[in-house]
């Protein structure tokens, strides 16, 4: 890593010099080092190879983490991972600690704490009704969040960080499943553009830093998370979360009849938060290259057989009623995931095993619906 960075401000201070890109002074310092040894001292690695070529590059279990993001669902799961794994420094940030859209705020905490690693799993999330009557917020937070974390990051020479977009930055219609070169090649579904567009200006923000700095900034798109943790708000939540509180409801009122929003026909694609946070440092640790990862299973459903699963779990027998006067959203979303799988990761958890284990943790937890709900208890500690 130190050479990395030494090497990095080899370039740095050459294309001050020259005027060069970061590409150009990069390859005659290296044309340098190969014609006649390292250059001013340094040692320089090569630089990481595309991910098919990349092998395993543990992250020493003591280096800086920062997982921004840390109460959200992911977040939580990721620093749950991160423990289980052995990492003992792991740096998180409430809200009231540090605004992430204030570009002052984050390089002061940056530079205060200097993450080696950074996990960018912060933003302003919703389900589809959240997203189409909040645009406005959905757009501003995520972009400013991504944009303050992304430059920090460069600004302080962190090692890597891995920066989470979302299965919405692909075309409403785009051939199924979506492979990573469906991206920009037609419009947005409308329900979610504003967040979609933040998401892919993140993407391109990683990948130009790559350009020009030689930043080793790299994306993930995850296809719809569930899982313990997620928000149970009445109307901002996403599908899951608000199936399992309806079903429940209904359960405990003696309701028959549950209502699900839409028609029921669109599929969607449901990946547990813990095999995302595995994807996660699977990916920091092992993947390096210029374009970013799908993370999902492959596998999709209709709403209505997801309806039916959660029914059977929370409350068997009750009747489904579909709310056709409620958005039903993109027709279809299921990743192509053949490229994390060649990189030797694929998701391990069953639907129903999922499913069951976000009912359980619906049940027992301690927080009063819709207070609290993704506050990690240890948050604080970091
Ligand atoms: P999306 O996948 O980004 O569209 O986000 P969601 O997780 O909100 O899923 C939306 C899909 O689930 C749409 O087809 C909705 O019509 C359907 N759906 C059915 N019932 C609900 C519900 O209670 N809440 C939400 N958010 N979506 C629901």
């Amino acid at each position: 890593m130190t050479h990395d960075k030494d090497f990095k401000r080899l370039v740095r201070t050459r294309m001050a010099e020259t005027g060069e890109t970061y590409t150009a002074a990069q390859a005659a310092l290296r044309s340098v080092s190969e014609r006649g040894g390292p250059a001013a001292g340094s040692r320089p690695r090569p630089r990481s190879t595309p991910n098919e070529r990349a092998g395993h590059r543990p992250i020493p279990r003591d280096a800086r983490i920062f997982v921004s993001g840390h109460a959200g669902l992911v977040g939580v799961a990721l620093l749950r991972r991160l423990r289980a794994e052995g990492f003992t420094n792991l740096l998180t940030a409430r809200r009231d600690q540090l605004d992430l859209r204030d570009q002052a705020a984050v390089n002061y905490w940056f530079r205060a704490n200097r993450p080696e690693y950074v996990f960018l799993v912060a933003g302003t999330v919703g389900g589809v009704l959240a997203n189409s009557t909040r645009p406005a917020e959905f757009l501003y937070d995520n972009m400013m969040i991504h944009a303050t974390v992304v430059h920090a990051s460069h600004l302080f020479d962190v090692d890597k960080l891995l920066y989470l977009g979302s299965s919405c930055v692909y075309p409403r219609g785009a051939a199924q499943p979506i492979t990573e070169d469906a991206l920009l090649t037609g419009p947005l579904e409308p329900t979610n553009a504003a967040y979609a567009l933040a998401k892919i200006a993140g993407i391109r923000l990683c990948s130009s830093y790559r350009e020009q700095y030689g930043c080793d900034f790299i994306s993930a798109m995850p296809t719809n998370v569930y899982g313990p943790g997620d928000n149970f708000d009445a109307t901002g939540g996403h599908l899951v979360p608000m199936l399992i509180r309806r079903f429940d409801d209904a359960r405990q009122r003696g309701d028959r009849e549950v209502t699900v929003w839409g028609t029921g026909k669109p599929r969607r694609e449901l990946l547990h938060v813990d095999d995302l946070a595995a994807a996660c440092l699977f990916l920091m640790e092992r993947a390096s290259q210029e374009g970013f990862v799908n993370v999902g299973t492959g596998r999709d459903l209709t709403i209505r057989e997801i309806a039916s699963l959660v029914r059977d779990l929370v409350h068997p027998g009750a009747n489904l009623v579909f709310d056709t006067s409620m958005p039903d959203g993109v027709p279809r979303k299921v990743l192509d995931v053949s490229r994390i799988n060649g990189l030797g990761w694929a998701a391990e958890i069953d639907l129903n095993d999922g499913l069951q284990s976000m009912v359980d943790w619906y049940r027992t937890a301690d927080h009063v619906r819709g207070l609290e709900i993704n506050a990690d208890p240890d948050a604080d500690a970091a």
